[in-house]
């Protein structure tokens, strides 16, 4: 047993357990000291940094001079208390240090093309996101991935608890009226037909609800291909849940339920001001605030302190900027039930009021969501308010789901990049995406997008028609 274990990886965070011990260690040589003839390599994984220390005597020390920072090394040693008057209290190795018997260099590295040693805020988001790969080896980016890694495992533990299903969506699909501009993907089988990327998964989600599915959540990736605005990314992530059998009230619950306990495993250094979160109107939100997002923090330089509420009753449509009505959150929705009479008459429609509740966090709308309609002709009259045109064409996959028996249903989406956000006290969605794209939706590291071959345009029997010069 014991000689198998000596062949084992040793993780640097194990170390300090390990005094005495011979350990095999791997990772990359973050920085390199030579103090009077010893060597000083400061080894880190992922889990931490160690000092290791190699004395001439040994056979590699010619070897170990040519090592330079990020190089992959292998070494091998005895992990040593370090005297007294060497701790250091800043790593969590601190007592140790690795007395090294054995080094392999694993990979070399050339010079980096930014210091990856501090939080990065400094250097051009560009240079930063075109060697992202680079970039994530940064502590704080580093911590970042980890940190959504485990909000994700809390929510999976959270609604499987609570009798959810995660079903994964399709991500080829079909336009939907969301709101946003779709990602189009062409059919090669289908010249001429295209398939859209989702802006949410808002149709397969109350389909499955159709299905009998009850309860059904998802991290679904969405896709909506807006101008650039500010913090947006064309790709970002939602927790996504639907609900059957329920009212507004239900879901509210059980998603603050999953909001508390999520803050409290995940980030348990925030403080939440209030709870059960408050509620407004959306028109007392606009009257005492001026927004229906509004920060309700009593002190907004405390960076840990996390004031969410709900902002409930929106008004269903607003007009367009042509004049005719559009829905204000999701043409899916329901009226609130006293509003049914005019719905169905098309009467009063600017003060119809949807079953809509938002979740706003310190200013941001995290969330948002309602109590659908489930009634066939109570939706065909909304797309018909909205002016769909071609409503069988668009949505009579929808209408004629909702003929076969379809259980009332609501349901609630977050936007999971903002939430991190927050939580982490970073300034935009980005810092909490492995590799988002810039702020113009390019993906820089990729080079995407890119152009294609003439025989991929071909094949789909696409042709691309320049834009003819500006003048
Ligand atoms: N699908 C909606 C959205 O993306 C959220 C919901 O109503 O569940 O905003």
């Amino acid at each position: 047993m014991e000689n198998q274990n000596q062949n084992l990886r040793t993780m640097i965070s194990e170390t300090p357990q390990k005094t005495g011990q011979k350990v095999r260690l791997c990772g990359w040589v973050q920085t390199v000291r030579s103090h009077g003839k010893i060597i000083f390599f400061d080894l880190r994984d992922r889990s931490g940094v160690i000092q290791t220390v190699i004395i001439p005597k040994m056979p590699f020390f010619e070897q170990a001079k040519e090592v330079r920072s990020e190089w992959v090394v292998e070494l091998t040693g005895t992990v040593n208390e370090r005297p007294a008057n060497m701790v250091n209290d800043k790593i969590e190795t601190g007592k140790v240090e690795l007395f090294v018997e054995g080094l392999k260099v694993l990979s070399k590295a050339q010079t980096l093309p930014f210091s990856i040693e501090g939080d990065g805020y400094d250097i051009g988001e560009d240079h930063r996101l075109k060697y992202r790969y680079l970039d994530l080896r940064r502590k704080r980016l580093h911590d970042s991935l980890i940190f959504r890694g485990k909000v994700n495992g809390y929510i999976r533990d959270f609604f499987s608890k609570e009798n959810f299903v995660e079903v994964e969506t399709p991500y080829i699909s079909r336009s939907t009226p969301e709101g946003a501009r779709d990602y189009l993907v062409p059919s090669r089988m289908d010249q001429g037909k295209f398939f859209a990327l989702p802006q949410s998964p808002q149709q397969y989600k109350q389909l499955l609800m159709v299905a009998g599915l009850e309860r059904y959540y998802q991290i679904a990736r969405c896709f909506r291909d807006e101008d650039t605005r500010g913090d947006r990314q064309p790709e970002f992530t939602q927790l996504d849940l639907e609900m059957s059998f329920v009212e507004q009230e239900e879901v509210m619950q059980l998603t603050e339920k999953m909001l508390i306990g999520l803050i409290k495993a995940t980030a348990p250094g925030k403080k939440i001001q209030a709870i059960p979160f408050p509620r407004l109107t959306y028109a007392e939100a606009q009257q005492k605030y001026g927004t229906d997002r509004p920060d309700l923090r009593e002190d907004k330089n405390d960076p840990d302190l996390l004031a969410p509420c709900w902002v409930v009753d929106f008004p269903f449509f607003e007009k367009d900027k042509d004049g005719g009505w559009t829905f204000t959150h999701n043409p899916f929705s329901a009226p609130k039930p006293e509003f049914d009479g005019d719905l169905a008459f098309g009467n009063n429609i600017s003060e119809i009021v949807a079953a809509q509740y938002d979740i706003v966090l310190n200013g941001w709308e995290i969330g948002g969501g309602s109590i659908r309609n489930h009634r066939r002709e109570v939706l065909e009259k909304v797309l018909e308010i909205i002016g769909v045109k071609n409503i069988k064409e668009n949505f009579g996959h929808m209408l004629e789901a909702f003929s076969f028996g379809v259980p009332p249903h609501g349901g609630i989406a977050f936007g999971l990049d903002r939430l991190l956000m927050i939580l982490q006290n970073e300034p935009n969605i980005r810092e909490t995406i492995a590799f988002p794209k810039t702020g113009d939706g390019r993906d820089l590291m990729m080079e995407a997008p890119s152009e294609v071959s003439a025989e991929q345009l071909n094949e789909l029997g696409l042709a691309i028609v320049k834009k003819p010069a500006a003048n």
